[in-house]
């Protein structure tokens, strides 16, 4: 039990219970017993709860607990501690778990083959089992490092175990037109009362993350700029958000969110709990885009299809629109829309709002100063206070 507690990741309790066949009882005698008798020891972490996909595994991949504790496991998990690398061992174990193969296999004679052969057979069965699961990324960068720990070679352009990230399906069509926003605040409103449909509307301004507007109690200012000589409200706030751990600025400009903001400012706007409203919100806001028409009831959604995106993530569908309305109100400026709530400029164009090619066309129109022919999906601004002024009824 030594041997194992002095590593410097050592394996939780339950690991070494069930390596050296002992109880928890005596586990915790001997390790009290360690403590006490002032030997070098490390407190092993609680154990994790990774469920096998494969039950009828062999016997050292059937539980977690049982496979980390295999040698070339212990190993990798020390090479890994030692290079502060993410081991990614739970990852590793399902792959061997559904694929039926001993990690020994991966690393030894064929090595190359043999791992590239388990990938391929591991996707096609965890595709089958979870087909909503966008991309086995994750599994894919624990297995090359895992095999190059080993000093097995993977070729610089390998199709099966390639290094790079994959390319996540993108969602550029999943937006609501003006009269859609409408239709949503209406039915959100007639199925889960007044709050809710002012969370609605002010998320389609603000699109922060759902929990942190969950939970954010609003501090709007409100200013006014002038266009062609004519005033116009809008709305300023700040919010935090969480994940990034970064305040973000927004503005509202719609003169309806505008209201909602004057009323609720200051006050939290939704009162359940996180997990309810989720929930409840979820619910009618998918029902609202089945009435609307953007999906239909019964149907199932592949991944990479935008009904999927409506269907399987409604709250965040919202995010989406209103980050799509906002390039349109800027004249498509990621740089400038990403300020008020994305890291970077490049996770907003692709995750959320590739522009694609026929925006290329339209830049320059802006249907306050420069309106279209033809109109288009949604109106189109050069900039801002344009939108604000159109927004507001103003025309040139
Ligand atoms: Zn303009």
């Amino acid at each position: 039990m030594y041997e194992l507690l002095k590593q410097p990741k050592p394996p939780s309790s339950s690991m070494i219970s069930e390596t050296l066949g002992i109880s928890i009882r005596t586990y915790r005698r001997w390790f009290r017993a360690l403590k006490d008798g002032n030997m070098n020891i490390i407190t092993p972490p609680k154990s994790m709860g990774v469920k096998p996909l494969n039950n009828s595994s062999m016997e050292e991949l059937s539980t977690f607990n049982k496979f980390s504790i295999i040698p070339v496991i212990q190993k990798y998990n020390n090479y890994c501690f030692a290079n502060k690398m993410d081991s990614g061992i739970s990852h590793l174990f399902r792959i061997c778990n559904l694929v039926n193969i001993h990690p020994d296999q991966l690393v030894t004679g064929e090595a190359l083959n043999e791992s590239k052969k388990t990938f391929i057979i591991f996707e096609e069965r965890f595709r089958d089992m979870f087909p909503d699961i966008t991309t086995t990324e994750r599994y894919r960068k624990a297995l090359r490092r895992f095999v190059k720990s080993n000093n097995v070679i993977i070729p610089e352009r390998d199709k099966v175990l390639y290094g790079g990230t994959d390319s996540k399906p993108v969602y550029t069509r999943v937006f609501l037109k003006l009269n859609e926003v409408k239709d949503v605040a209406k039915i959100i409103n007639e199925k889960c009362g007044l709050n809710y449909m002012y969370y609605f509307i002010l998320h389609h301004e603000i699109f922060a993350r759902p929990h942190t507007l969950h939970g954010w109690i609003p501090n709007f200012h409100f200013k006014s700029v002038d266009v062609d000589k004519k005033q116009f409200e809008f709305a300023e706030c700040s919010i935090f958000e969480n994940k990034q751990n970064k305040q973000y600025d927004k503005i509202m400009l719609d003169p309806i969110a505008i209201k909602v903001a004057k009323m609720v400012n200051g006050k939290k706007i939704i009162n359940e709990e996180y997990k309810e409203f989720e929930r409840v919100m979820s619910r009618s806001l998918r029902e609202a885009y089945e009435q609307i028409g953007k999906i239909h009831k019964g149907t199932k959604y592949n991944v990479g299809h935008d009904g999927w995106m409506w269907q399987n993530k409604p709250l965040y569908s919202i995010r989406h629109s209103a980050t799509v309305h906002w390039l349109y109100r800027t004249g498509f400026d990621a740089m400038l829309v990403s300020k008020m709530g994305w890291e970077k400029a490049d996770t907003l164009m692709t995750h959320y709002a590739r522009i694609d090619v026929a925006n290329i066309m339209q830049k320059g129109v802006c249907y306050y100063c420069r309106p279209p022919m033809t109109s288009t999906d949604l109106p189109l601004f050069c900039s801002a206070p344009h939108a604000l002024a159109y927004m507001n009824g103003a025309r040139t």
